[in-house]
């Protein structure tokens, strides 16, 4: 069995420990004569599995006792619905437009009152951060919108924008668990599973306590968070396995990384690597400006689309996979995720580096 580089966006690639843990667990979990997707997910079994993710979550990223753990389904692009149905009492809010993500978030959120779109880096293709000034904010915004990690473009926020007392709310599906966050300075988080946490079906939402509660009648109840925080996310069947597979993946941060200040130093060291060959080489380079970087989704270009376009063939041959980049920038991308191994950007950088060679 020789198992390939994995660099696609999500889903993604998860250790190699814990599928090798589901599959010694797949026929029978811990003597219970059935594997974890047959059980009820009301039995005492499937109740220490979710009980025990949910307690796993809250260590690692040290989220405060006044902040709930939703496990729902419908994935990060329900969110971009459900907060505002949920959240938006006043119906205006902020937001900061930095890519596709944020701007289905933003199209979504229209439907239910004003967005004031604070900033945007339309203009050179989401390839940084904008400058945020305070003085362009609503005092009275329901909540304050960003996309903390730009999957597609590749950018992250390196320091938080101070909304004072309006709610800062943040999509972090593609950055989540890769270093510390400080989860109070938020009001709302949201991720899909897919990328750092386990396989899609499953979207975590950490949401602080005072911010939910009634909604408008009109909104279904599947929608509302209050149901699923007084129902413990089983108001309805929770996405089981999803969360099974999530616990075995905090598992595995906390007890062989060590939690999330190693995995941080681990993700540093790696994106390091591809981003100082990048800024160095003379046939590839990166997309987005330095400040602005992040350490999980690394676009680059050559500069010739018939070159990428070989590029990306000849990866496949090497055993990488899907580096080609989203549709809408074109060139190539290395999403370096959490079980990325250090030694699958190091392979990928050697590549590069003899297709430099052969191409120059
Ligand atoms: C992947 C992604 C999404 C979409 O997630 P789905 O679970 O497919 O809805 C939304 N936001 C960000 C930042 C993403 O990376």
């Amino acid at each position: 069995m020789s198992r390939i580089y994995n660099f696609s966006a999500g889903p993604s690639m998860l250790p190699e420990s814990v599928l090798k843990r589901a599959a010694e667990e797949m026929l029978d979990y811990n003597n219970s004569g059935q594997s974890v997707m047959e059980m009820s997910h009301r039995s005492k079994t499937y109740e220490q599995i979710i009980t025990s993710c949910e307690s796993l979550l809250r260590e690692l990223l040290q989220i405060p006792d006044n902040y709930k753990v939703l496990f729902l389904q419908g994935g990060a692009s329900s969110q971009f619905a459900m907060i505002p149905m949920n959240l938006m009492k006043n119906h205006k809010i902020d937001l900061v437009l930095t890519g596709q993500w944020a701007k289905k978030a933003h199209a979504e959120a229209k439907k239910y009152g004003e967005v004031n779109v604070v900033a945007s880096s339309a203009d050179k293709t989401f390839s940084y951060i904008p400058q945020l000034d305070p003085a362009s904010f609503s005092k009275d915004a329901d909540y304050f919108y960003i996309c903390l990690n730009n999957t597609i473009y590749g950018t992250h926020y390196h320091t938080l924008p101070d909304t004072g007392n309006v709610p800062l709310i943040a999509d972090v599906s593609s950055c989540i668990l890769s270093e510390p966050m400080d989860i109070s300075k938020f009001g709302l988080i949201f991720a899909g599973a897919q990328k750092n946490m386990g396989p899609a079906g499953l979207t975590v939402v950490i949401v602080r306590e005072d911010l939910i509660g009634e909604v408008a009648p009109t909104v279904p109840t599947m929608f509302s968070y209050q149901i699923h925080a007084d129902n413990q996310s089983m108001y309805n069947t929770p996405p089981t396995y999803a969360i099974y597979i999530c616990k075995l993946v905090l598992e595995w941060l906390k007890n062989d990384i060590g939690g999330l200040e190693n995995m941080h130093q681990i993700n540093q060291k790696k994106a390091a690597i591809l981003y100082d060959f990048l800024d160095s080489s003379k046939l590839f380079q990166a997309t987005v400006e330095p400040a602005s970087r992040s350490l999980m989704n690394v676009p680059f270009i050559t500069g010739n689309e018939e070159l990428d376009k070989k590029f990306i063939a000849q990866s496949i041959e090497h055993g990488f996979a899907n580096l080609k980049g989203h549709r809408s920038v074109g060139g190539m991308r290395a999403s370096i995720y959490n079980a990325m191994p250090i030694e699958g950007v190091e392979a990928l950088v050697s590549f590069m580096k003899e297709f430099e060679k052969a191409n120059s």
